[in-house]
């Protein structure tokens, strides 16, 4: 498994931005679900995105991944302006996105699956018909990223009698198959039994460190895990932005959200 200095700040002069936000909003009719989001993360940097619900989370993904535009502000990747571009552009520059509900074929094997993901991000169009081994490199790709996560003995076997955080495994394998410079994972762990879930974590964990990760999740085990740095939404604001540790003891951050959790316990 990668060598991860969780805890720490990586923040080192010479890591380039990868993604900025500028003065972002996002207004649902009379409701401002983001307001004025000022954010910058580096190249390799792992960061959470926490908050209760209704921050404004998703909307801010959304704001980033392309599937909602904004009502103001901007959004710069790799020092281009992407504001207006939609998913399938970012993707191409490698903005990638997963999302909480799972998105694949349950009845396909999770070959297919791999294949399907890999191949969509070429041309060549996907004919189901013929033998899958006909199918050369996109074959050989996907069981190299299956590979990569612990699937490769379940590669025949179909999706749908997978335990559901090998679901997951799944979706991140396709996620990993355009090699993304910038990784969005949108509650990765959501619906995960606590043992499916570390295994998970693990996996998150140890991908490249060259791939930029934000991740909103819910599970501050995960989060803090995963992430060396942290920002805080509360009612669409960036409420606290830090290392793990100083968020964890932000006394603000504790009483407006940490504290709320456990109180819902
Ligand atoms: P959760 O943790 O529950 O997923 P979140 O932090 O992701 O919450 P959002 O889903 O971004 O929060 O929602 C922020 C606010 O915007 C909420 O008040 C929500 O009701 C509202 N909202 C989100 N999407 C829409 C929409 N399409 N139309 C109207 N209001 C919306």
């Amino acid at each position: 498994m990668a060598e991860k200095g969780n805890h720490q700040d990586q923040r080192k002069p010479e890591r380039k931005l990868c993604l900025t936000l500028k003065g972002l909003s996002k207004n649902f009719g009379s409701l401002a679900a983001v307001i004025n989001i000022n954010l910058e993360v580096l190249q390799g940097e792992r960061r959470a995105i926490i908050g209760a619900n209704g921050a404004g989370k998703t909307t801010l993904f959304d704001l980033i991944g392309g599937q909602l535009r904004p009502s103001a502000g901007h959004v710069s990747f790799l020092d281009r302006d992407i504001t207006r571009m939609r998913p399938f552009q970012r993707a191409h520059l490698g903005l990638t996105r997963t999302y909480q509900i799972t998105n694949l074929f349950p009845s396909l094997s999770v070959l297919y699956n791999v294949i399907l993901g890999v191949q969509a991000l070429e041309k060549t169009k996907f004919v189901p018909c013929i033998p899958i081994t006909s199918y050369g490199r996109f074959y050989d790709q996907a069981e190299e990223l299956l590979d990569r996560l612990g699937l490769l003995d379940k590669k025949e076997e179909l999706v749908q009698h997978l335990p559901y955080g090998e679901q997951r495994l799944i979706e991140l394998a396709i996620a990993l198959a355009g090699k993304p410079k910038l990784l969005l994972l949108d509650e990765p762990t959501s619906g995960l039994p606590a043992g499916e879930s570390k295994e998970l974590t693990k996996v998150l964990m140890a991908l490249d460190p060259e791939t930029t990760i934000i991740i909103v999740e819910h599970d501050m085990d995960v989060a803090f895990s995963v992430a060396e740095r942290v920002t805080v939404l509360h009612l669409g604001e960036i409420l606290a932005e830090g290392t793990t540790d100083e968020i964890k003891n932000n006394a603000e951050v504790q009483r407006v959200y940490l504290g709320e959790e456990e109180e819902d316990e």
